[in-house]
């Protein structure tokens, strides 16, 4: 029996539309989410990435702006951009499309986003937060990964988890919310023995490392639910995961594809954390 194959595409499409309805709602209260991107040089990915967020953005009916800077910019003009827009109330998230060129240091930069504006949930307060189990801000991926289980109806709740990948932006907080949702969690990195005697463990297994095709069908447990958040170009061009998937749809349960997958997801969720920060702002001042 093959794998069911989640739509990531199909079901971002359904939270967009959802956020779309809030939004107008906001705006007949007067207010418009605002999401600012803030973009520094010219790595053609981060381009793309950043183009598709303001697409999707105006199609949901949120301001966005994007802020192109160019690559020798100072880290002092950079926070004093940030500084700006965490002082501008059209503005209710921030994200500054990572990797930033060699000179800057991107902790420095991420950690001068009010932490209420920090969409992208990277600030060291927003993690925190998560850790202890109050988040504010999910991360865009982890989160949308989240979703993705709910609506295949598959519970966290006393699965084994494991993640393959430890990174701040993905593996990290995808741990704290299988955590939270109740599931025993395995956290794998690079220096990790016998990955595979980790992997077959797994009712859930995702798999976020950058190394396409690492993990493959003979490292999934029968029936398990594989999410694959890699996304790499091979030099033919084909975009793959980090998961082989001919040989693990064989196996899993149900299986993300990669393109169509978690992808379209993390740009969904980070609509949902730019409504939900405006929806604060309101609520806020509303009580003031
Ligand atoms: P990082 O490079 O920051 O982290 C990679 C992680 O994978 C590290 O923890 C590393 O271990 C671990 N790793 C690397 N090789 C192995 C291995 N052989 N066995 C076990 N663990 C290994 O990557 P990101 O988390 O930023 O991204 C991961 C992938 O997800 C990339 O393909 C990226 O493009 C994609 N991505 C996709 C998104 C989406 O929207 N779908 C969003 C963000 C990322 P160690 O800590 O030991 O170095």
């Amino acid at each position: 029996m093959t794998a069911r194959i989640i739509d990531g595409k199909a079901l971002a499409a359904s939270i967009r539309e959802e956020v779309a309805q809030q939004v107008a709602t906001l705006k007949t209260q007067g207010v418009t989410p605002g999401l600012a991107v803030v973009l520094v040089g010219d790595d053609p990915a981060s381009h793309v990435y950043v183009r598709n967020k303001a697409a999707a953005c105006e199609k949901a009916g949120l301001h966005s702006e994007i802020i192109r800077l160019d690559k020798d910019i100072s880290q002092a003009q950079l926070l004093s951009v940030v500084h700006k827009l965490n002082d501008d109330p059209r503005i209710h998230g921030i994200l500054v499309q990572l990797p930033l060129p060699p000179h800057l240091n991107s902790h420095i930069v991420i950690e001068a986003i009010s932490a209420a504006k920090d969409v992208d949930g990277f600030h060291i307060s927003n993690a925190g937060l998560l850790m202890t189990g109050k988040p504010l801000f999910r991360p865009c991926t982890p989160y949308g990964v989240m979703k993705m289980l709910e609506a295949e109806n598959v519970s966290p709740w006393g699965a084994e988890a494991v993640i393959v990948g430890a990174s701040n932006i993905v593996g990290k907080p995808m741990a704290m919310l299988l955590l939270a949702a109740g599931a025993t969690v395995t956290l794998c990195n690079s220096k990790t023995r016998d990955l595979a005697a980790q992997t077959r463990r797994a009712d859930i297994l995702v798999v976020a490392t950058g190394k396409p095709g690492m993990v493959n069908g003979d490292m999934i447990k029968p029936g398990a639910t594989v999410i694959d958040v890699g996304i790499n170009r091979l030099p033919d061009g084909r975009l793959v995961g980090d998961v082989e998937f001919e040989s693990a749809k064989e196996v899993a349960g149900a299986i993300t594809p990669v393109p169509g997958g978690v992808g379209p997801m993390t740009i969904a969720m980070l609509l949902v954390n730019t409504l939900e920060a405006a929806e604060r702002c309101v609520s806020l001042s509303a009580t003031q």
